[in-house]
């Protein structure tokens, strides 16, 4: 079995690509057998609904070291559906490399989400029940859930055509006419800023708050209880170069939330949301909701996105499953091809991708959990 090595400040651990589970439901009990041998209690939001084996679905929480913490560490996986067997396997890592005890201090709390969005992860969508982008879905501001960007409505027709799959497909010619036309960071923009007018479209950001919203809003404040320190992880899969990642900030959390986060993670791997870069800039994100929803507390968030696919190759990944969820027959091989697919763009199979990238994933949250030991010192507190 391929293992990885993962060194830092505090240690060494060894992590085996054997994290990784083949479905949701495999990945959730797991997910709880860990936690559970090691003393803690799972947390189980059930979301009210059925995966395909039909098992009830639920958002699990573990909170590991102080129950009543003044630093946080979050790590959230599954908010993107299907992207959740990489956070997943993540959040396993750590439970069974024994990370947490030698690095929480007092005060220090781990705070783990599994599947943010259970409906997606089990039945291999990046979308909720309602189609909906959960990191689309996060407006803040009494924003309302309308609009798109002009060039998405123009774009309808070849994203979202409103048929079954079928064998005679001109999206690839067509998407390469368009790339030509708009130019890649203008299509980019375009396609995955979040749009609010087309229910059954890519990136649909919804009509009000979604259920995952909901749950956290109830939830959230409760977990972090008067944590006054908050570095939040957001572990996503689909965008940037194959094997490497890149923590993506929203240009909204400012600049004394970028500084804390290039002092944990340094400079190299943190990229603020913009249209150049690998990046973008999108409405509904889940990091500015955390920080606005937290006012008196420094919410540090980072989205990290590991690459797997080119970005054409992922849209036309999520434009056929999205064709076959709406418009095909839920039974047949076109659609069990269609995710098949869309499973292997934003969790390969390949074994260096996932050794690499796990053990890169695991290394990012032992790297935010040493860095809450800084923020503890005096020293280092800012206003
Ligand atoms: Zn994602």
């Amino acid at each position: 079995m391929v293992r990885s090595v993962v060194k830092d400040m505090t240690g060494t651990v060894s992590i085996g690509i054997e994290a990784f589970s083949p479905d949701y439901f495999t990945a959730r009990e797991r997910f709880r057998a860990a936690v559970e041998a090691r003393g803690f209690v799972v947390e189980s939001l059930s979301v009210g609904l059925r995966g395909p084996s039909g098992e009830d679905l639920t958002i699990d929480v573990a909170r590991l070291g102080s129950e009543r913490p003044e630093r946080a560490v979050v790590v959230s996986s599954g908010l993107h559906g299907v992207e959740g067997f990489f956070g997943s396997a993540v959040q396993l890592a750590l439970l069974e490399a024994g990370v947490p005890g030698d690095l929480l201090a007092d005060g220090d709390s781990l705070i783990l989400v599994h599947a943010l969005d259970p409906y997606g992860f089990a039945w291999i969508r990046r979308f909720d029940e309602q189609n909906v982008d959960l990191n689309r879905n996060f407006l803040i501001n009494g924003e309302r859930y309308q609009g798109s960007p002009p060039a998405y409505r123009q774009l309808n027709g070849l994203l979202n055509p409103p048929y079954a799959p079928s064998r005679v497909d001109t999206f690839w010619p067509r998407a390469l006419l368009a790339l030509a036309w708009y130019g890649r960071r203008s299509l980019r923009q375009a396609v995955a800023h979040g749009q609010y007018d087309f229910p059954r479209g890519l990136f649909f950001g919804g009509v009000g708050h979604s259920r995952t919203y909901q749950l956290l809003l109830e939830n959230l404040p409760r977990w972090l209880g008067s944590a006054q320190e908050v570095t939040h992880i957001d572990f996503h899969t689909g965008l940037g170069e194959w094997g490497t990642y890149k923590l993506l900030i929203d240009p909204e959390l400012g600049p004394a939330s970028f500084a804390r986060l290039v002092e944990t993670f340094g400079e190299d791997a943190i990229q603020v949301s913009s249209s150049t870069g690998i990046s973008y800039t999108t409405r509904g994100d889940l990091g500015p909701w955390c920080q606005a929803t937290f006012p008196e507390c420094h919410y540090d968030y980072v989205c990290a996105e590991f690459g797997t696919y080119s970005p054409l190759t992922v849209v036309s990944a999520l434009r056929w499953e999205n064709q076959a969820h709406h418009w095909g027959d839920p039974g047949d091989a076109a659609t069990h091809n269609a995710k098949a697919w869309l499973k292997e763009v934003f969790v390969p199979a390949d074994t260096d991708w996932r050794a690499t990238t796990l053990a890169e994933g695991v290394a990012l949250v032992r790297r935010a959990l040493a860095s809450l030991r800084g923020r503890s010192d005096p020293v280092r507190e800012r206003s």
